[in-house]
């Protein structure tokens, strides 16, 4: 032991998650699961793209606009940033980067230390991820790049749900085929769901292992769980993250007919009819907007199509909320997270307006306070508790990635 020199173990953890064109990162220190740093890079390879970081001790918030032709210039100006605010990635305090990976297939169950084969695996997996594994692989060589030496953490979308029950998971098509080409259910927002999940046990006093929940994810792409203790057993999205609820611009559920009618009668083409379902639906599609304080505003002055909306939007989400009370069988609490989970009060009184039978109610002054934390908003004597969980899949991600690799020493 030095005894000269401070001792300081690794307990930081880089949380990246790559998209196409941005890069999201958060720096924590595993001690109290606390920020250093949070930042946000956009339009990666354009000329216009620009950084947002900001340090959390200090609270400054710095902009850097200019050309970044991609990922590697993006992770190296951010590099930059942190090592300004002397939080640099050369530190021997920071444990592992760990990298948001949608789309796990089955073989990742877990939260995986990245190495070739895994490269490849994650490569592998990209006809059925066609959107998003590509950019969460260029983050994840990018980094792999810039600190070699460090341990790179994949955390998947998609293995929460890899507990699914095969009655949950396959679709009733031909097994030959659907196995030939990984036809199955995956579901996605999988962090969310295991942090949320298990956050609604801790607010109930419980262990995860003791309490059945319902997740009920809502931002602008929404899923729901059925979650038996601590483990999924359904989810709402599918293949990819088109099947379910109904989403800012996503269909969700629909008739697979629908998209023959469209080939066949409409004369749209495959790729048409991919943008019209995941970009130009949903809430969207519906009436033009995809923002729920938007869509309220709208249906306070009376707009119809912005009423219709909603009500679809809440007629799905009551579905899912009923198949998964049947699923489950007896149910502790239904979690609402997520941008519209979170905020969007109406949206939590409609989907369980009428439910009372099903013990599910909210207490309306419970319902309306704003705050940031978990809490309760079933009335007191409510068979099942009904919460608001504010998700956190980066600190989700920076927990399963500490977990891999953290040791005190
Ligand atoms: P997320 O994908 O979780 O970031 O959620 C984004 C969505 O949350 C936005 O598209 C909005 O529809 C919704 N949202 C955010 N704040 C509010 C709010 N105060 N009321 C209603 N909806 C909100």
């Amino acid at each position: 032991m030095n005894t000269v020199t401070e001792h300081r173990a690794a307990t930081r953890v880089l949380v990246l998650n790559s998209g196409s064109s941005s890069l999201k990162y958060q720096l924590l220190d595993m001690r109290d699961a606390g920020r250093l740093a949070v930042g946000l890079v956009e339009r990666i390879g354009e000329q216009t793209s620009r950084l947002r970081h900001t340090c959390v001790a200090t609270g400054g918030t710095r902009e850097l606009n200019g050309p970044m032709a991609d990922h590697d210039a993006a992770l190296k100006a951010v590099a930059g940033e942190l090592a300004r605010d002397g939080l640099g990635l050369d530190s021997p305090e920071l444990a592992a980067i760990g990298h948001r990976v949608v789309h796990g297939g089955m073989f990742f169950t877990e939260p995986t230390v990245v190495d070739d084969a895994v490269l490849t695996e994650i490569e592998r997996l990209i006809p059925v991820a066609p959107l998003h594994n590509p950019a969460n692989l260029t983050g994840l060589r990018t980094a792999m790049a810039l600190r070699p030496d460090l341990p790179q953490v994949a955390v998947f979308d998609t293995a929460f749900h890899t507990t699914m029950p095969e009655s949950a998971a396959r679709y009733a098509i031909d097994t030959k085929i659907a196995d030939r080409h990984r036809v199955r259910r995956y579901g996605f927002h999988g962090t969310s769901h295991a942090y949320v999940s298990r956050e609604t046990a801790r607010l109930l006093g419980k262990a995860p292992d003791e309490v059945n929940v319902i997740v009920l994810h809502l931002g602008n792409g929404a899923s729901a769980s059925a979650v038996r203790g601590g483990r999924c057993v359904d989810t709402s999205m599918g293949l990819t993250p088109l099947e379910g609820l109904v989403m800012g611009t996503r269909s969700g559920d629909l008739d697979p007919a629908v998209i023959f009618h469209l080939q066949r009668v409409g004369g749209m083409s495959t790729d048409e009819i991919d943008t019209l379902l995941n970009k130009r639906s949903g809430l969207f599609g519906l009436c033009g907007d995809n923002d729920m304080r938007e869509i309220r505003r709208r249906i306070d002055e009376g707009d119809e199509a912005a009423q219709l909306a909603f009500d679809i939007y809440i007629h799905r989400l009551k579905k899912y909320i009923g198949a998964y009370y049947a699923v489950l069988g007896s149910v502790d609490a239904v979690a609402f997270t997520a941008g519209v989970g979170e905020n969007a009060a109406p949206v939590r009184e409609a989907a369980l307006a009428g439910l009372e039978g099903l013990g599910l109610a909210v207490d309306p002054a419970r319902n309306a306070v704003r705050g940031d934390g978990a809490r309760i908003i079933s009335p007191r004597d409510a068979r099942v508790a009904v919460a608001v969980v504010p998700t956190d899949e980066e600190l989700e991600i920076a927990t399963q990635t500490f977990a891999l690799v953290g040791k005190d020493d």
